[in-house]
């Protein structure tokens, strides 16, 4: 038996696999667990309530051995972050294949995942920390950042300068909102009851302060507001009390959201619990805390409606705190929309979403002169200059130096050769990888999130992700996954992921080409076929094939 121990991934060109693809998967996988950018990684957990990276010790350390070995033609099977085969397959094919957490459907419960997971046989991979391609907490700050730039422009004239949001989650993704509120000119108030996921942030510049009372909270917020200053104040305090104890004293709040670990009913605390007992507590008695959990979830939404019937914007950040409000029995837990529906459609018509990558060589050099090229390939637009410009500046690297940017269809696969071409030309110190989210345009079925309220009514169906991680097997990917759970829990989504390496081959070339089309190419067709206009005209525009429109 092996146990925890630091991981981190090595830096620089000396390779430790047969390759740069094997090479990639590896430190990918062990960056993941880097105490900078993973939240429990003694535990394996990397962000996301319990989402891992490997399912035990031993199987990271099988993975690590294998990939070590593994052939330019060969390729190692991941079964819920333990790798279970490896098989030979040919130089095109992806090096790693991973499926996590998936269940049939009517055993698609979290009761029953559990039982399993206590089994050893499973484990959760949320989206992005069991295929490898988490980032820390900037992987979520442009899509924050962006979401937040798109209330201001629906509400307060485009930007929040002037205005409070309240929030709660200081945690791996939720710890983005106070930055990318702060960037868009606001003042963020954000709740949280653990006083390390607070300080982390203040650490990591994403949050400005800490107040020491609700009183105190709400002084510096208004005297901020009035002066129209960008500030973010941590609470520590559990939201389930504090939400409604704001909206009885009336707190002048504008915008309210919420990213605590909603999703996983035994990582939300509980009213009335104290947050050093809620591992135990929730290990020893999961169906009571799960009880407590929703109750005090009813307790939280609810007074995110009372928030809303008086004149606030209100949004579920695709975290199925109304669907666990619901289950508690509160009924007008959906009285205010998802995140998708109010703000990221459109984009995601375009075939628009997270396009990530981080530099192998470990040097911020490397991503400053990515960023240069990015701003050189799109200079017609301001937004995304503008958000590189500011990530420059602002962004705390977790692990490997790494880069976010919302791109679209017909943009990814031309940052991608670009960046490819500038490790061949020695420009870059060593390969880049580029992945995405599996919250994208066309890699997901989650009707609490990313597929809700559909055009179409077609939330729920899943073909679309499993097409989407096959069309990526198919033009040549470096790793493909497909999870279920990710983001809003056990039984409520199934998703796909991607990540391709940019070694500066003329293959790599070719298969970056492939599937920086073909992976947002999904995005258009799912939104066409959903009967979205945006997404008609954007095939049109650039020769998505869509069949059933072809005469
Ligand atoms: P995390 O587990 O790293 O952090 C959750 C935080 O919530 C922790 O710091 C915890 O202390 C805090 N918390 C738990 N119960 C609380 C309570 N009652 N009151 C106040 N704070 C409480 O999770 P994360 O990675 O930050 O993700 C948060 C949620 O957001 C998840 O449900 C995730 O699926 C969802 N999510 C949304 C998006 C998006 O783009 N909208 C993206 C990723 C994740």
């Amino acid at each position: 038996m092996t146990g925890p121990r630091p991981v981190r991934a090595p830096r620089g060109t000396e390779l430790s696999a047969l390759g740069w693809q094997q090479e990639a998967a590896l430190r990918m996988l062990q960056n993941n667990l880097d105490p900078e950018v993973a939240e429990h990684p003694d535990k394996l957990v990397v962000y996301g309530g319990t989402g891992k990276a490997a399912r035990d010790w031993n199987s990271f350390d099988a993975m690590v051995r294998t990939l070590r070995g593994l052939k330019q033609d060969e390729t190692m099977l991941v079964q819920s972050g333990r790798p279970v085969g490896v098989m030979q397959t040919h130089e095109w094919a992806p090096r790693v294949l991973i499926a996590n957490s998936n269940l049939v459907g009517d055993w698609a419960t979290w009761e029953e995942f559990r039982r399993l997971e206590a089994l050893g046989l499973t484990m959760y991979g949320q989206m992005t920390a069991g295929s490898w391609i988490y980032i820390g907490t900037q992987g979520i700050l442009q899509g924050t950042y962006e979401t937040f730039a798109a209330v201001a422009a629906k509400r307060f004239g485009g930007s929040l300068a002037g205005t409070i949001t309240l929030t709660a989650g200081l945690g791996g993704m939720g710890g983005a909102q106070p930055l990318a509120v702060t960037m868009n000119g606001g003042v963020a108030l954000c709740i949280d009851v653990d006083p390390r996921a607070i300080e982390r942030r203040i650490e990591h510049r994403y949050l400005d302060v800490r107040a020491d009372s609700l009183d105190h909270a709400l002084q510096l917020a208004t005297e901020a507001r009035d002066a129209r200053r960008p500030l973010s104040i941590g609470i520590l305090g559990n939201a389930a009390e504090l939400v409604p104890q704001l909206l009885a004293m009336q707190a002048p709040i504008d915008i309210v959201t919420d990213q605590t670990s909603a999703h996983d009913p035994l990582a939300y605390l509980p009213i009335g619990v104290e947050h050093a007992e809620m591992a135990d507590y929730a290990a020893a008695k999961p169906a009571e805390f799960t009880q407590r959990a929703r109750e005090s979830m009813a307790r939280h939404v609810e007074a995110m409606v009372g928030f809303q019937d008086a004149g606030a914007e209100v949004f579920d950040y695709g975290n199925s705190i109304r669907g666990e409000a619901q289950l508690a029995g509160y009924e007008r837990a959906f009285a205010f929309p998802g995140f998708v529906p109010a703000y990221i459609r459109p984009l995601f018509c375009e075939g628009k979403g997270p396009f990530r990558w981080a530099a192998l060589s470990g040097d911020p050099a490397d991503i400053h002169r990515t960023d240069k090229a990015i701003l050189d390939l799109f200079p017609e637009n301001e937004s995304l200059a503008r958000w590189i410009r500011l990530a420059g500046e602002r962004v705390h690297f977790q692990g490997l130096p790494a880069r976010i940017c919302w791109l679209g269809y017909g943009e990814r696969d031309k940052a991608g050769e670009r960046f490819n071409e500038m490790v061949a030309d020695g420009t870059l110190k060593a390969p880049i990888v580029i992945g995405r989210d599996h919250l994208d345009c066309g890699s997901v079925a989650s009707p609490y999130r990313e597929t809700e309220a559909m055009l179409d009514g077609s939330d729920a169906i899943a073909d679309w992700p499993l097409l989407n991680a096959m069309v990526n097997v198919a033009s040549g990917a470096s790793w493909v996954s497909i999870h279920h759970g990710g983001g809003v829990g056990i039984g409520r989504s199934i998703h796909a992921g991607q990540v391709t390496v940019a070694d500066g081959t003329p293959l790599a070339a070719e298969k970056i080409r492939r599937v920086l089309t073909n992976d947002p190419g999904m995005g258009v067709i799912r939104h066409v076929d959903a009967g979205y206009d945006k997404a008609a005209e954007i095939a049109a525009d650039r020769d998505v094939r869509v069949p059933m429109r072809e005469s």
